[in-house]
């Protein structure tokens, strides 16, 4: 017995339906499924402009054409995050915990490796990169173990270009795989927030985001199911039939600061030319002068720059 069963006689929702968030919509009750509220709808443009930005930094700082890994790796992993983030900010209803979890997962990820790599060799980048074209090695051989009835036409095209990703050569096979758990001799990525200062970071943010990317009955509890109010039935709980109505503005809001965070130590980091970077961000500082009048709330790249 559903709480939305009882609540029917006011509602009437449609019966062993799903209740989405258009059916509270139509009630009153929330935005409309795919809405983005007035309040987040700056944020999508903001990361895009963020991450534009970061890649502008690189590009008129002095190239260092002769030690490319370092760059590489920075900016693919910034460029990772930063696409996740403009594309969860999209579609605001992935703006909750429970659908939304992925993304601060990446964010902190993306951290702790560029921190913690900041602190090895320099030739750890090179390592990250091998590590990978290994596993693209790995992944081709397995696919390859496929029958040839279960092969579709473009498996070729697939196996062609893991291949490819895996820059080894085609006479002499060199590509080493390595299986451990991470391109740091397997160490977790726990341990390597641990040496680099970011345990409380990975505590806090990582941990429980991770505990709902691998389903922990907690976050199920939570997110997918209702206590059954028959009251014969003791309390068990059942599957929940509303969705998720996501649209957290705070939520989002938090992914674009944290975005810009790692831009900010990724370009630190890789020591980019201060005047480029400078000159890339300047729009922060731009949008100082604006908004702040007549107790209207300061736009987020200003707020974003008061921070960091
Ligand atoms: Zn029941």
């Amino acid at each position: 017995m559903r709480r939305r069963e009882v609540e029917a006689d006011e509602h009437d929702p449609k019966d062993g339906a799903v209740e989405t968030p258009s059916d509270a919509t139509s009630r009153g009750e929330v935005a409309a499924p795919g809405a983005v509220p007035e309040r987040g709808a700056h944020l999508r443009q903001l990361a895009i402009d963020l991450l534009a930005s970061y890649v502008e930094a690189l590009e008129m700082s002095p190239a260092r054409l002769y030690d490319r890994e370092p760059q590489e790796v920075h900016s693919g992993l910034v460029a990772r995050a930063g696409r996740d983030v403009i594309t969860a900010l999209g579609a605001p209803d992935l703006w909750c915990m429970e659908h939304g979890a992925h993304i601060i997962r990446v964010l902190v990820e993306v951290r702790i490796y560029l921190q913690w790599m900041a602190q090895q060799d320099p030739s750890i980048y090179r390592t990250f990169q091998e590590y990978g074209a290994g596993k693209a090695k790995l992944y081709a051989r397995i696919i390859d173990e496929l029958p040839d009835e279960a092969r579709r036409p473009d498996f070729e095209e697939a196996i062609k270009d893991l291949k490819k990703l895996s820059h080894n050569d085609e006479v002499l096979d060199h590509r080493v795989v390595d299986t451990r758990d991470s391109f740091a001799d397997g160490k977790s990525i726990r341990a390597m927030a641990e040496e680099c200062g970011l345990i409380d970071l990975y505590r806090q943010a990582y941990y429980m985001a991770s505990g709902v990317a691998h389903s922990e009955w907690w976050s199920i509890e939570t997110h997918a199911m209702e206590r059954c109010l028959n009251v014969l039935h003791g309390g068990h709980l059942i599957p929940s039939l509303s969705l998720n109505s996501g649209a957290n503005v705070e939520l989002a809001s938090s992914w674009a600061d944290q975005l810009y965070a790692l831009i900010r130590i990724s370009l630190r980091i890789l020591g980019t030319d201060e005047k480029a970077v400078e000159d890339a961000f300047a729009w922060l500082n731009g949008e100082q002068d604006e908004g702040t009048s007549e107790g209207e709330e300061r736009r987020q790249p200003t707020r974003l720059n008061d921070r960091y």
